[in-house]
């Protein structure tokens, strides 16, 4: 028997002599079944090519050649069919056994026993078959079949070239990628979307198989790997995979992956047997995806998934195809389709273009999904293995309310779908009309309810939605989004758009919060170490005071863009009071600067501090004097009262906002405070869920920052509540905590016609 790398090379160079050949295509075909034949020692080798919807003996050797061009299969017909409807290889000792054996007396195929085949794969697309058999009756060996499987690969090159096959809307889908499919996830951001699947990482099409030069391959490829390995190792600090848990765990077995000695012996042999460094990876790949089908565990699934994209990483880096489907721009609406996002490759997108997202990963309060939510896309996470079941182009429809996508749906689901889009929108439309509806609750409280932004783009939204203005505008994205470190003058002139879109309504700038999972690539660490937690690492004022050039930029093009205004400046993640202290002083100082330039200044500076870490809470009172207002992000709050990452899928649903814990907490926070006057904000995406935005009227909060989307929906929510009747009930309720709190709520509402979907 011949060895795995001498048999596919003896094979590859008779057909690459073929290939190069002048002949027509159909005589190529001739002379490949030939050389098949001989190299398998098999007396019969056929291949079959889709044609006009149907699987047509192309070319034989062995069977009666009155059959080629006659003899003709359905895709799911017979072994041939089978093969094609699947996308699988079939390796038989007695052909006619098999349930799906179906005879064709015209081909004379009634002596050979033996028989295997493997698609002649295109795009994903089963596009054809070559078969061999033989007359005694014995499997093939696995050598054997892994050179018809190399033998496919460089068919697929030469009948694409010879435009042998049918066009793109060949019917060679294997069957779980054709029909309708329901495949259901963790609702990150509601709300309805349709569009084509487009893959934030497209695959890598293959367009040369057999190599020229064996030793140019092997060199592209061993350099691809390093500079793998030197991605995978830079990993763990991009935004891409932010941290923890799960993010962890992957990262490991990338790394195991990307340094398995055995993974790249095998794509060097099969360089060796004479293929390109990108056919070979791909040729590497379907083996393992053959083995690995006949185990059926689900941890090896998983881990399938994971050699999968690196595969696919590996591919792109050897073949140059590095961008993202942003950088090819969507031809129309569109739902994207990602392992995981950081916020600035969303913002890539065109807006206009991008419908939905789903992520394989994702949790509620990564930044990524809240910036999705401001740009009012629906997303839905935590549904895995997606290449396995969607393909690119197919048709979604996906379903943030109920978190459900619906794959290649029937018509009648579609009409459905539109329905409920038409519904929606007019709801969307009857919000609307609240936008000059001022939010007076029925006992004649008037409740601030401002929005969320963060980008230029985000302030039209003020006017569309009536918000009392921006509580908190998150000043990092505009470097997240840039390149490099946004300039002085840059930032100026944004912070002055936004505050003259908004006029008359106040605008709450958030100096830079940045680590965590906002990483930005041109602001590292200084000694470039990765952290082990950057959420409760080196972050938002803490990157700022240290590097107080960052906030010394930034106070000045604040402080200049309001001249003649009102500047609300707030500082994240203060957890002392002297932070807060140092940060107000470098405003200060850029304050005296300007003066004494004899520079326009603000008319009032008001100076406000996110509660976002628990500890503050405990100093709160002494830091109170010198706060004008304070802003809770529930966000990150939570994630440190319940020692619980926010970006961790797996914790995701763990934790409930309304649980007496946290509920408890914000109480103190808005009592401490009460006897100073200072205005408390909830800022979190907590405040944008209306059954949440109704327990914080319950605690005494009477100022709102939330999603724009949920703008309207909280108005109409404020202007049905009687804010003495649900403190007195949310004060029962923290004194003796119902054994489900939301149930509870929900009930309380519910009797009251108060709708808090
Ligand atoms: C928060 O933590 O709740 C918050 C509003 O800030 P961010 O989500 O940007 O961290
Ligand atoms: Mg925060």
């Amino acid at each position: 028997m011949l060895s795995a790398v001498k048999s596919a090379r003896q094979i590859l160079t008779s057909l690459h002599e073929v290939m190069a050949s002048r002949a027509g295509a159909q005589a190529k075909l001739n002379q490949i079944v030939e050389v098949i034949g001989e190299n398998l020692d098999s007396e019969v080798c056929s291949i079959y090519l889709l044609r006009e919807g149907m699987l047509e003996l192309f070319a034989t050797r062995g069977l009666n050649q009155a059959a080629v061009h006659v003899t003709r299969l359905a895709v799911g017909e017979g072994l041939v069919g089978t093969i094609a409807g699947n996308v699988e290889t079939l390796n038989l000792a007695e052909a006619a056994a098999h349930p799906d054996f179906a005879f064709r007396p015209e081909t004379g195929e009634e002596k050979f026993h033996s028989f295997a085949g493997v698609p002649i794969v295109r795009r994903e697309r089963a596009v054809g078959v070559v078969a061999v058999q033989h007359v005694e009756p014995r499997r093939y060996e696995e050598v054997e079949i892994e050179a018809l499987q190399t033998v496919a690969m460089v068919l697929s090159e030469l009948i694409a070239n010879a435009e042998l096959i049918d066009g793109d809307e060949v019917l060679g889908v294997p069957a779980h990628l054709t029909g309708p499919d329901r495949l259901k996830g963790l609702t990150l951001v509601k709300g309805l979307a349709s569009g084509v699947a487009v893959f934030h990482q497209p695959r890598v099409t293959i367009e040369h198989v057999v190599a020229e030069d064996t030793e140019a391959e092997r060199q592209r490829v061993y350099l691809a790997f390093d500079k793998m390995r030197e991605q995978i190792d830079r990993m763990a600090s991009q935004a891409e995979f932010g941290v923890g848990g799960e993010h962890e765990e992957v990262l490991e077995t990338y790394r195991m992956f990307a340094y398995d000695e055995g993974w790249s012996r095998r794509i060097n042999e099969a360089i060796d047997s004479g293929l390109t460094a990108e056919a070979a990876i791909e040729r590497v790949q379907q083996r393992t995806r053959m083995r690995m089908r006949q185990i059926d565990d689900p941890l090896l699934a998983d881990r399938m998934h994971d050699l999968e994209d690196l595969s696919n990483r590996l591919l792109r880096i050897v073949s140059g195809q590095l961008g993202t489907a942003a950088s090819m721009g969507l031809k129309g609406d569109a739902i994207l389709i990602a392992r995981n996002l950081g916020p600035a490759e969303l913002l890539e997108y065109d807006r206009r273009r991008l419908k939905g997202v789903i992520l394989e990963e994702g949790s509620l309060t990564s930044h990524v999904v809240i910036v999705a939510r401001a740009m009012g896309i629906p997303v839905i996470g935590r549904l895995r293995a997606l290449r396995g079941k969607v393909r690119e182009g197919d048709q979604l429809l996906l379903d943030g309310d109920q978190g459900v996508v619906d794959v290649r749906p029937a018509p009648s689901l579609v009409e459905a779908f539109e329905a409920r889009f038409a519904r929606n929108r007019e709801r969307q439309a009857q919000y609307a009309k609240m936008r000059d509806v001022e939010p007076f609750t029925r006992d004649g409280t008037r409740i601030s309810v401002m929005m969320n932004a963060g980008l230029r783009d985000d302030t039209p939204m003020l006017g569309l939605t009536g918000a009392d203005g921006i509580g908190l505008f998150r000043t990092e994205f505009q470097f997240l989004v840039s390149a490099t470190l946004p300039s002085r003058e840059r930032q100026t002139r944004l912070y002055r758009d936004v505050m003259e879109a908004a006029g008359d309504r106040p605008v709450v700038f958030r100096t830079v919060d940045i680590g965590g999972d906002k990483v930005l690539p041109y602001l590292r660490h200084n000694d470039g170490e990765a952290e082990e937690n950057p959420a409760m690492g080196w972050r938002a004022l803490r990157v700022a005071l240290e590097r107080d050039g960052l906030l010394k930029v930034q106070a000045r093009a604040l402080l200049e863009a309001a001249g003649g205004r009102t500047l609300h400046v707030m500082f994240p993640m203060v957890t002392e009071p002297w932070e807060f202290d140092a940060a107000k002083a470098v405003f200060d100082g850029q304050l005296a600067f300007l003066r004494k330039q004899k520079k326009l200044l603000p008319e009032a500076i008001r100076y406000g501090a996110m509660l976002e870490v628990p500890a503050l809470a405990e100093t709160l009172d002494l830091l109170a004097p010198r706060l004008s207002f304070l802003s809770i992000g529930t966000n990150d709050l939570t994630q440190f009262l319940f020692a619980a990452d926010r970006a961790n899928p797996k914790l995701a649903e763990r934790y409930d906002w309304l649980s007496p814990a946290i509920l408890r907490f914000l109480r103190r926070v808005v009592n401490t405070l009460a006897p100073f006057g200072t205005d408390v904000t909830v800022c979190g995406e907590m405040g944008g869920r209306r059954l949440e935005a109704l327990a914080l009227l319950g605690l005494g909060i009477t100022r709102l920052s939330i999603t724009p989307a949920a703008v309207g929906p909280v108005k109409e929510l404020v202007r049905k509540v009687d804010v003495n009747e649900i403190r007195t009930a949310m004060s029962g309720w923290l004194s003796e905590p119902p054994e489900d709190l939301r149930a509870t709520l929900s009930e309380w509402a519910a009797e009251r016609g108060i709708e808090c979907d």
